[in-house]
């Protein structure tokens, strides 16, 4: 079985000590007794902050980018090794803003994605369509090919060790979310694509998740999870997200 879980990407927002702070209240909250995961994604700046906030807590902390190479003359990056340094166990890899904006292709995110493994941090894959490529109904094939470009240079097992999330990018930061049975839709497609040894892969939907539209979400066969943005920035509305998740256990 795939394990549940529920994650917090706070993007480029807050300061240490508001970082801390809702760090230290989903520390305070929440415990996986439930077999729910938590894991946050604060700024690189914040890693120290939040770290120490939920030491000892159920809560895990992730980088929200990586570099792909080991280490060197490379200003203003971070790399993974230097992510688990900070505590973090996971990493999130190709977020459609680090593509759309920072110009990272599928084999930049392969790359990345093998970094982060081969440091011992679980990449969180992100993949999904433009709302372009969804009218021109071409959702299924670009999500296959984004995961593909992973399954090239990492044997399929290694990905199926990783965590998916499926955030159509029209859904992302617009509070817009994909019906129920088009999240399905494509995180069975996803399934599908890995095969037997994706039957234990976390597969999570993300774009635009809140309290109010979680659990029909959570519903869906092959959703085991969210990918929260801007309301993970609230402690109370990530734990009723995440609360929702635990009731579909
Ligand atoms: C995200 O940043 O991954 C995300 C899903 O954001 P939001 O929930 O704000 O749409």
């Amino acid at each position: 079985m795939a394990k549940s879980l529920i994650a917090g990407n706070w993007k480029m927002h807050g300061t240490a000590a508001s970082a801390a702070a809702i760090a230290g209240e989903l520390a305070k909250r929440w415990n996986n007794q439930n077999s729910v995961e938590m894991i946050v994604f604060p700024p690189f700046v914040h890693l120290t902050s939040v770290a120490e906030a939920v030491g000892g807590s159920d809560v895990a902390v992730g980088g929200q980018n990586l570099c792909q190479f080991e280490s060197g003359a490379y200003t203003g990056e971070v790399s993974a090794a230097m992510l688990a340094d900070m505590g973090c166990q996971y990493v999130l890899v190709g977020h459609s803003e680090r593509r759309a904006l920072f110009g990272e292709t599928n084999e930049t995110v392969a790359e990345k994605f093998k970094a982060a493994q081969q440091a011992g941090l679980i990449p969180v894959l992100c993949v999904g369509e433009s709302l372009q490529q969804r009218q021109q109904k071409q959702t299924l094939e670009i999500v296959a090919q984004q995961i593909s470009a992973v399954t090239e240079p990492v044997a399929l097992q290694d990905l199926c060790r990783a965590v998916i999330a499926y955030e159509p990018v029209w859904a992302i930061g617009t509070g817009e979310t994909a019906t129920p049975e088009q999240a399905q839709e494509v995180h069975g497609a996803i399934r599908a694509q890995l095969g037997d040894a994706g039957r234990e892969t976390t597969l999570l939907y993300g774009g635009s998740v809140n309290p109010s539209n979680a659990v029909e979400l959570f519903a869906q066969p092959d959703i085991n999870g969210g990918l929260v943005g801007g309301a993970s920035l609230k402690a109370d509305d990530f734990l009723n997200i995440a609360q929702q998740l635990i009731e579909q256990e």
